[in-house]
């Protein structure tokens, strides 16, 4: 059976979060990254240099939704928001940003910066949830009082051997 091949081409407008179906496939970072720096080019203007977009496969399509509202929020409130670091650290999304206020005692700043702390904090937490192999829902965070591993569904914290089955 022949697989179903997603073109890696770029404009899917219509994001499917996650193609669980063949992670192996998956877009090689430099080339996700480079896509992502330049439709997200005026957040990511702030972006720590030598530094990548380190996260884990499957937190590509939250980091990018999580890229897409910084950048509807910073417009709305009219500020320069960027982010400077995105990366998976003991298992947890980090996110580092500056809200680009110019004029702290604007009326509208705390308004903004409730609003960003809570694209924030629901990015990292929808991250605990994510697959960071796949993308999928519902996956477990792998914690022991030793180690915090990102977490993974069921069926990518099963280590496979390939070809096992006959
Ligand atoms: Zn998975």
């Amino acid at each position: 059976m022949a697989k179903s091949k997603k073109a890696a081409e770029g404009d899917d407008a219509a994001r499917t979060p996650g193609s669980p179906e063949s992670p192996d496939a998956a877009e090689p970072r430099e080339a996700w990254e480079a896509r992502v720096r330049e439709r997200y080019g005026k957040v990511l203007a702030g972006y720590i240099a030598g530094r990548g977009i380190e996260v884990p496969v499957g937190w590509r399509s939250l980091v990018e939704d999580g890229l897409a509202q910084f950048e509807l929020v910073s417009r709305r409130f009219e500020l320069d928001a960027t982010v400077a670091l995105v990366k998976e650290k003991f298992g947890t999304l980090r996110f580092h940003w500056d809200e680009g206020i110019a004029d702290p005692g604007a009326g509208d700043t705390a308004i903004a910066l409730a609003v960003m702390n809570a694209v924030v904090s629901d990015l990292q937490s929808r991250a605990l949830g994510t697959c960071e192999v796949c993308g999928a829902d519902g996956a477990i965070e792998r914690t022991s009082p030793f180690v915090a591993k990102s977490p993974r569904c069921d069926r990518c914290s099963v280590a496979r051997p390939s070809g096992s089955s006959s």
